[in-house]
């Protein structure tokens, strides 16, 4: 049984005092939901004063990006060291981050393996454009992006993976993909290829979420797919009563 997870990535939004006041409001409604994984992915300057609000809950705070050196001359990057301070989470290649800030395949493994190795659990984002998908090339690029971003990790480093199959044309435009189009990509290229590289225990084991304008109204039908463990949610997580409506969708 893998159990669901629901992440919010609340990418450049929220002051320290603004993320604060949303975890007060958050934190009562995710404490009673147990049967899901629940994660919070807020900027780096939120990190600290969050991590003292959700200490002695089981709610999981996770940063959005990070270094794959431990330290030295890297003006405004973070390392592995720093994140783990506060996390246990990390997102790794989400798409805006291969769009606007060069990510490649390349970069994306070694921040993995380093995410890995301090012990962190990373959340790997991988998906087609838009022109990729019209191109027919889902299941080329997807492939690609999961057999290079995890390649070279032990079979217990790759058992700690999560994937989140994120659709770009899907991300903040409103259009979801459907339910069985996301479990399709899942179930069709992502869990093979892991199951190509790992074997069928970790593959079959393996979390791999759906992201791209999930919201209350969409969930479910996401939730209901064989393949689908949870989501990685950007937009509606950024109000409680819409982040509430998706994990407890995931608990149902
Ligand atoms: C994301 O950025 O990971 C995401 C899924 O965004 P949204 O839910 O807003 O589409």
């Amino acid at each position: 049984m893998r159990k669901p997870m629901v992440a919010g990535n609340w990418k450049m939004n929220k002051t320290v005092k603004e993320a604060a006041a949303l975890v007060s409001e958050l934190l009562p409604s995710l404490k009673s939901v147990p049967s899901v994984e629940r994660v919070i992915c807020p900027p780096y300057p939120c990190l600290m004063q969050l991590s003292t609000l959700l200490e002695g809950s089981d709610v999981g705070l996770g940063a959005q990006n990070l270094f794959w050196e431990a330290s030295g001359a890297y003006t405004g990057e973070v390392s592995p060291a720093m994140v783990k301070e506060f996390c246990q989470y990390v997102i790794l290649g989400h798409s805006e981050r291969r769009a606007y800030f060069g990510e490649t395949d390349e970069t994306v493994n070694k921040k993995v393996k380093a995410a890995l190795e301090i012990g962190l659990t990373p959340i790997v984002c991988v998906g087609e454009t838009l022109a990729e998908n019209e191109a027919n090339r889902t299941a080329e690029v997807v492939t690609r992006q999961v057999a290079e971003g995890l390649k070279g990790l032990s079979q217990e480093q790759a058992a700690k993976i999560v994937v989140a199959y994120e659709p770009v044309w899907a991300i903040g435009t409103g259009k979801a993909a459907s339910g069985p189009q996301a479990n399709d990509v899942l179930a069709k290229y992502i869990r093979p290829t892991v199951k190509d590289m790992y074997g069928e225990a970790i593959a079959q084991g393996m979390r791999i979420l759906y992201g791209g304008s999930v919201k209350g109204s969409n969930a479910a039908e996401f939730f209901g797919q064989p393949d689908i463990d949870g989501a990685l949610v950007g937009g509606a997580s950024l109000k409680a009563p819409d982040f509430m409506d998706i994990v407890k969708a995931a608990a149902a």
